[in-house]
């Protein structure tokens, strides 16, 4: 980790007039940015690092391979044992000095096939999306009148309606943290009040006729009920019939199933460091995704960024001061698992951890880094990040905030955490969604992110200051993980 005198050390003075953001994985808008001032005399390093990664297509057409040819990865799937392969592949052929995998217990669940229908008082098919660790409708096709609510205060306030009946939640957008509660927690919520099944409008600002899935939790004190995800089309209309008194019944069939934990793995390749090989810089994304689509943006951006930043540094021939270690976690999708069998693997070598950065918001225009550490390593981070802020003028920002899923488990135990930040407003639009393909990714963008990250990476890497190693503390607030980013 960063040592926080590292500021006093650089004469550094820039105050932060705010404490860290441990909720918002994705900032719409951001407090002032960390601003300071370019250094005098730029590196030529770095510039050429940079000037090199804009130029390049290699992570674009890894990360069209990686969509096209491996396809979706949903943990236990033949997809994700795929991807295994090919991420270690990938690394070695990239001229990684070790490569290896590190076993993680994981949810394992199967979609199955699934479908919904209205059949009352008029006959229509619905678009839908098992929830991800849902429950199915144990080969019966279940059939109840709907009782749609906008939000938990009217579920709530109509609590005493919900028995037998399917609860559909409509919320508003307002948000990926505030709307994706429902999908966590809906099923729980409702199946306490007598509910059969729980529907949800997918979790997106924008749809085009598209569900969207992702995970959510049983709790351990309510029935396990059957939960979907439904089109914000048909989600709006079904609401629509309900207020104007039409009673809606729905048919739902779900062959979704939990099994026993499995096995999986994360995969891990450093290039070691010249002079601190024990120091490491580490750099991430998570390997498994969702089974519609071919997850592009989540995450096959944030897996081939890491990779494509560190080989970037081999074909510069760069070799930093410190290790420079890509991480391609498994089952953050359904969890974080990944995340927390690394924690487990390196407890014992946190305190050589100098930095975790997540990339897992995907490959939009570059915006700069969110930092989840105290304020003086935040502004410590923010000056030595300022020559990167060309890749984005008049956006480039350094901010307190979360980090990723993932590297949170060690962010968690007092590793600085920095997430890979991108302009939000068009992420949850495929977010989960089948529409999430390679299609999606602007090379341009995607070779701007590589720059971003292998600059971010060299300059903590090669830094001659003394980073670390620094006493493990857990630092104040942590980063709470909502799981199924
Ligand atoms: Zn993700």
């Amino acid at each position: 980790m960063f040592k926080s005198a590292l500021g006093a050390i650089l004469g550094v003075s820039i105050l932060l007039g705010f404490t860290a953001c441990t909720q918002a994985p994705m900032p719409q808008s951001s407090p002032a940015p960390a601003t300071a001032p370019a250094p005098p005399v730029g590196d030529p390093a770095l510039e050429a690092l940079i000037d090199a990664a804009l130029i390049d297509d290699y992570a674009y057409d890894k990360l069209g391979e990686l969509c096209d040819t491996v396809g979706h990865r949903l943990i236990a799937s033949p997809g994700m044992k795929r991807a295994i392969v090919w991420s270690q592949a990938s690394m070695l052929a990239a001229g990684f000095d070790s490569v290896w995998t590190e076993p993680a217990l994981v949810p394992h669940w199967t979609r199955g096939k699934e479908w919904a229908r209205c059949v009352a008082p008029v006959e229509f098919e619905l678009d839908m999306l098992s929830m991800g660790l849902s429950d199915g409708t144990d080969g019966q096709t279940l059939e109840a009148e709907v009782l749609a609510v906008r939000d938990w205060d009217e579920f709530e306030a109509r609590a005493d309606e919900a028995q037998g009946k399917i609860v559909l939640f409509n919320p508003p957008w307002e948000g990926y943290g505030t709307n994706v509660q429902y999908r966590v927690h809906g099923a729980s919520t409702v199946a306490k009040h007598g509910a059969v099944a729980c529907l949800i409008r997918s979790v997106t600002g924008v749809s085009l006729g598209a569900p969207h899935t992702g995970m959510m939790r049983y709790a351990d004190d309510a029935p396990r009920i059957p939960m979907a995800a439904l089109t914000v089309e048909d989600a709006g209309r079904l609401h629509r019939m309900c207020e104007r008194g039409l009673k809606p019944r729905v048919q739902l069939s779900m062959e979704a199933a939990n099994h026993d934990s499995t096995i999986s793995y994360n995969v891990i390749g450093d290039i070691r460091g010249r002079e601190k090989p024990e120091e490491i810089v580490l750099i991430s994304g998570h390997l498994d995704s969702w089974d519609v689509g071919t997850c592009a943006q989540d995450d096959g951006a944030g897996v081939v960024l890491a990779l494509a930043a560190a080989r970037q540094l081999v074909q510069q021939d760069l070799r930093p001061r410190r290790t420079v270690r890509v991480v391609h976690y498994t089952s953050e999708e359904m969890g974080g698992s990944g995340g927390q069998a690394y924690l487990d693997a390196h407890r014992h070598e946190l305190d050589q951890h100098v930095m975790a950065l997540e990339s897992d918001s995907g490959s939009y225009a570059p915006r700069g880094f969110s930092v989840d550490a105290d304020s003086l390593i935040i502004a410590d981070l923010a000056r030595m990040a300022a020559p990167l802020a060309r890749i984005a003028p008049e956006h480039w920002r350094v901010w307190p905030g979360w980090a990723g899923v993932d590297i949170g488990f060690i962010v968690r135990e007092g590793v600085t955490g920095v997430g890979h930040r991108v302009d939000g407003t068009h992420y949850f639009d495929v977010h989960h969604s089948r529409a999430d393909t390679f299609e999606k990714v602007d090379p341009t963008d995607l070779a701007r992110n590589v720059a971003a990250i292998a600059g971010l990476t060299f300059l903590i890497a090669e830094s001659p200051a003394d980073l670390g190693p620094a006493p493990v503390a857990t630092l104040p607030g942590g980063s709470p993980s909502v799981g199924g980013h």
